[in-house]
């Protein structure tokens, strides 16, 4: 294997692992191949922080700091990406790891292996400039972030919780540069919390009748009624503080008539999956359906459930929470006024041209819900460009990184350890 002499071609060559996590199992042969290439190309920071294998495939690297009484800093990203499909209209195959035009084209170029290779690039350079550092650097990488982290990031905190590391914050991904839709404005945003995940079953039982004598009331009907309950009672705006300067003048009734808007300002809960009926001659006497929720912090799964059953109750629906992995709580909001959020923030200025970063919160969930626990903030950012579909960017076809920001996210992390650690 070649190291490949710039940056981006090493990003590049990580791209070409195919490291798919999925819940029905995978290989874990992928990610072996990418830590094989990775030493090759990072050889510092394999032979100074000496990473264990957590899980199967995730890294967890660490660099001793002089002064022990300082807290540790933990840099994440995760290594696993989601399935892509040559056939499914990619303009270059996605596990070839291309770089063109300015542009590192790839499945897991945004989604997170700009982070893992952007991390690694960091600590090399800094390592081979003779960086010593006073507080403890842990570099965690997980392997199955997209399903969950259950082995990646809960092993890897857990062996932390284990020596009874509290790190003064962790960094991970889940803050974008973004043109917000309210305003046009381009501006960076700092993830201070993530939102909540819940999903609900929601039940409608009618009689059974023959579709030559239509009674009023069946269960398809029943559910089209809570379809239209639930979108046209949307829960309360409710911001979090911290990121009221992000909408400035604007009316925030204005903000949240735009969906990006609005999953900023409030919980969400949307129908995503609906059944009922059989054959095409019988009333549909049961169905069900899936509302998907995102707890905006400050509300809870327990105010989101009782909140949707007295509303569906109405209808005779019947509500059920549906426990599984991806069931969270929103995150701790993490404070803007500390010397931690403004390393973050004076990092992410030093990268962003003048462009304004200021405190958001993350819309979906990442592994940092694992990580919080050795952690007393967590921070999310990187100084990437999302174009108007926003975070929908990242699991899309023809997931691609520009050098420029990919340079970016490599100095961003390289300032963020050169000024805390
Ligand atoms: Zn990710």
């Amino acid at each position: 294997m070649i190291r490949p002499s710039t940056p981006e071609g090493r990003l590049a060559g990580c791209l070409g692992f195919p490291t798919v996590s999925s819940r029905e199992g995978f290989s874990l042969e992928p990610f072996h191949g990418l830590h094989k290439y990775s030493r090759e190309c990072w050889p510092a920071v394999f032979a100074r922080m000496n990473p264990l294998t957590i899980g199967g495939a995730s890294l967890l690297f660490e660099l001793r700091g002089s002064d022990p009484a300082l807290e540790p800093l933990l840099l994440t990203a995760h290594q696993d990406v989601v399935p892509a499909d040559a056939d499914d209209g990619w303009d270059h195959p996605p596990f070839l790891g291309l770089v063109e035009n300015g542009v590192i084209h790839g499945r897991g170029a945004l989604d997170f292996k700009c982070g893992y290779a952007g991390i690694l690039e960091a600590c090399e350079t800094l390592l081979q400039q003779g960086f010593r550092p006073d507080r403890t650097l842990y570099l965690a990488m997980g392997h199955d972030e997209e399903i969950g982290g259950a082995a990646g990031a809960e092993g890897m905190t857990r062996l932390l919780e284990d020596r009874a590391v509290m790190c003064a914050f962790a960094l991970d991904e889940g803050g974008y540069i973004h043109t917000l839709p309210w305003s046009g404005d381009r501006t960076a945003l700092i993830g201070i919390a993530e939102k909540g995940y819940a999903t609900f079953s929601v039940r409608a039982e009618a009689e059974q009748g023959h579709a030559s004598v239509p009674t009023p009331v069946t269960a398809a009907g029943l559910l089209a009624e809570g379809v239209i309950c639930i979108g046209s009672n949307p829960f309360p705006l409710r911001p979090p503080p911290d990121i009221m300067a992000l909408f400035e003048s604007a009316d925030l009734e204005e903000v949240a008539a735009t969906s990006y808007g609005s999953a900023l300002t409030r919980t969400t809960a949307t129908v995503t999956v609906v059944r009922s009926g059989e054959k095409e001659n019988v009333l549909p006497a049961s169905g069900s359906m899936l509302v998907n929720c995102r707890i905006i912090p400050g509300e809870s799964i327990a105010s989101v459930e009782k909140r949707l059953t007295d509303m569906l109750a109405r209808i005779g629906l019947v509500v059920t929470l549906q426990r599984n992995e991806s069931l969270s709580e929103p995150s701790r909001v993490a404070p803007v006024e500390s010397d931690e959020y403004r390393v973050v923030r004076d990092a992410a200025r030093l990268v962003c041209d003048g462009i304004p970063v200021l405190p958001g919160i993350f819309v979906a969930a990442t592994d940092s819900r694992h990580y919080s626990r050795v952690a007393r903030s967590v921070y999310r950012f990187l100084p990437v460009r999302l174009d108007n579909r926003g975070v929908g960017m990242l699991h899309s076809r023809n997931e691609a990184i520009t050098i420029a920001d990919y340079h970016s996210c490599v100095g961003f992390y390289r300032e963020v350890v050169r000024r805390f650690c």
